[in-house]
């Protein structure tokens, strides 16, 4: 495991959302981070069919570009009901044909899929998000950390807090959707806690305890 002996970084991602939440996770650790979007980089195609591999793809291509580490997170909606649909094609099912991205689209195309297979009890609805979040050094190295969380899909979508599919995953154990959330509540973690919430703070702490700590 190879540990991070700088904090300057970029965050290799170019999802607004993404980008506030890792700037929330980093900001303790004293990070002075640009993400690939502040520096014009272009996005690669995500070409791989595991979070794993476009993690890294993402991570190579801004590491490469820019001479510094570079963290990328590449994550998803995985749903029981739907075989593990939309998973890594999470962001396609929210493309439009001129390129923009509609999340109130893709929440009910999600709700279509499961009304189609008649999955309408919260038992039938079981879901999870998952991030990979890799770290990747200019040389080619790079660090993978996965993390999960389960819970079900709701409808209708609740709370106008967080990005994406937020407002209709309530993760196990809440009453509230992931968009009903403060961003310190979806996390569920800093610095020092043994536990986290959501899929990406999971994976953070997981980067935390192999990368930053001695
Ligand atoms: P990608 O990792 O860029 O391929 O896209 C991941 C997709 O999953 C995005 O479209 C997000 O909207 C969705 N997603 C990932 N994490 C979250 C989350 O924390 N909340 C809501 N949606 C998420």
């Amino acid at each position: 495991m190879r540990k991070l002996d700088t904090r300057t970084i970029v965050v290799a991602s170019h999802n607004a959302g993404k980008i506030r939440e890792i700037a929330d996770l980093i900001g303790p650790f004293g990070f002075s981070a640009k993400s690939a979007a502040d520096l014009n980089f272009i996005e690669p195609d995500e070409t791989g069919t595991t979070f794993e591999e476009n993690a890294a793809i993402k991570a190579l291509a801004s590491a490469k570009a820019s001479g510094l580490p570079a963290l990328s997170d590449d994550s998803g909606l995985v749903i029981d009901a739907l075989d593990g649909a939309p998973g890594v094609y999470t962001a396609n099912w929210a493309e439009r044909e001129d390129g923009t991205r509609d999340f109130a689209m893709a929440m009910e195309k999600v709700e279509k899929a499961l009304s189609d297979r008649d999955a309408t009890t919260p038992e039938q609805r079981t879901a999870r998000f998952v991030s990979v979040l890799c770290l990747a050094w200019p040389d080619g190295h790079t660090e993978l950390f996965r993390g999960e969380v389960e819970g079900k899909v709701v409808w209708p979508p609740r709370g106008s807090q967080g990005f994406g599919y937020d407002p209709v995953f309530q993760p196990e154990g809440y009453d509230t959707t992931f968009g009903e959330m403060s961003a310190e509540e979806k996390h569920g973690w800093k610095p020092g806690d043994a536990q986290a919430l959501s899929h990406r703070a999971r994976a953070f702490k997981r980067f935390v305890e192999t990368c930053l700590e001695a």
